[in-house]
């Protein structure tokens, strides 16, 4: 197999194409990543010198180039993840949102189609489209995002997701493209950029700064560690229904409040530094953003039913593999 992944120097393409590498020797791996701030290519350096593997520095507004490389490389099969993914940023411009995650993903997909065909084999090769339970907009204190939930997302970068994930599926419904969705609920685990709640806060804790918490902190999230995600993007890519659209979360919410405390906590057992000793002193309450979500919540019914997804994480000690993993991070800087 011949796999392209856009988005592959970032925090969860790196996973995937490690998981990927790992249990498909055999499969060619094509990274295309713009290389924004958010990526780091050394998650990937042990793939240096592995023949199943090659990065190319890539823009996907570049429309010729996608074209040229798509043609030269002839994919069996698209995992698009490559995106602009942070709502504060969304906020304060929305334009390379739009950009990369409308114009980029409109130029990937029509070049995959027009290859296909051209290959006369049109059909054959899948996109898989990564997308964020963001779009369903907020929940209140009850109920489940389901795959039927009606779309309404309130930032720019959820609108921005949204736009694609109608793109791709109208390029099911108007050509037959073999197109399939995910929408998954917040992930966290290692080579996440800086910017993101748990790096947040362990840096901050770390430097002896305010850990700022919106709000009361109490919206609330649906946390699924990484490496499970990326195995649902697997199963999704090679057993999903074309056309379908699967929902990935673990059941697994907390209150941002809660989150940032229990990451104190483990900071408390493993750096001891906090001040007079506890590093939940540091939290600070700011200002809310502006359309901040309550709560975001995922049925995995779908996925798990159909194609014997699980959720495999143990949270209090992969969130503790977690912290210690942006502790070692943060001590080498
Ligand atoms: P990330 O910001 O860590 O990585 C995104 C990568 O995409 C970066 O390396 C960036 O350089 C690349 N990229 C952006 N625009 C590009 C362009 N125009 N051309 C080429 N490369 C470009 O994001 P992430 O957290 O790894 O998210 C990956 C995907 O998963 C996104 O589509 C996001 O919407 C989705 N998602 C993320 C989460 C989460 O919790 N992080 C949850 C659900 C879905």
């Amino acid at each position: 197999m011949r796999l392209i992944i856009t988005g592959g120097a970032g925090f969860i393409g790196s996973n995937l194409i490690l998981q990927l590498r790992a249990k498909y020797p055999d499969y060619q791996i094509l990274n295309l990543d713009k290389l924004s701030y958010a990526s780091d290519l050394k998650y990937l350096r042990h793939l240096e010198y592995d023949d199943g593997y090659t990065f190319k520095q890539f823009d996907l507004i570049d429309r010729g180039s996608v074209r040229q490389v798509i043609r030269d490389f002839k994919p069996d099969g698209i995992f698009h993840l490559a995106a602009e993914s942070h709502v504060d940023n969304s906020i304060a411009g929305p334009e390379p949102f739009v950009m990369s995650n409308v114009v980029g993903t409109f130029n990937i997909l029509e070049e995959f189609r027009q290859f296909w065909l051209d290959s006369g084999r049109p059909g054959d090769a899948r996109f898989l489209h990564v997308s964020t339970d963001e779009v369903y907009g907020s929940l209140g204190a009850e109920g489940f995002f389901t795959e039927e939930t009606c779309y309404a997302p309130n930032s720019p970068y959820s609108a921005s997701k949204a736009g694609s994930d109608f793109l791709v599926r109208a390029y099911y419904h108007t050509y037959g493209l073999d197109v399939v969705t995910t929408n998954c609920s917040n992930n966290y685990g290692p080579n996440q950029h800086d910017e993101k709640l748990i790096p947040t806060v362990i840096q901050s804790a770390l430097h002896h700064k305010s850990i700022p918490v919106y709000g009361k902190g109490d919206n609330v999230r649906d946390w699924l560690f990484v490496e499970d995600h990326c195995r649902a993007l697997d199963l999704v890519f090679h057993k999903g229904k074309a056309g379908e659209a699967y929902n990935i979360g673990g059941h697994n919410e907390w209150k941002n409040i809660e989150l940032v405390c229990e990451i104190c906590n483990i900071l408390n057992t493993i750096a001891k530094d906090g001040p007079d000793g506890d590093y939940k002193n540091l939290i600070t309450f700011v200002r809310d953003r502006p359309g901040h979500d309550q709560r975001y919540a995922i049925d995995p019914t779908k996925i798990e039913t159909k194609l014997g997804w699980r959720n495999t994480q143990n949270f209090k000690e992969d969130l503790k593999k977690t912290v210690h993993w942006y502790l070692g991070k943060y001590k080498q800087q």
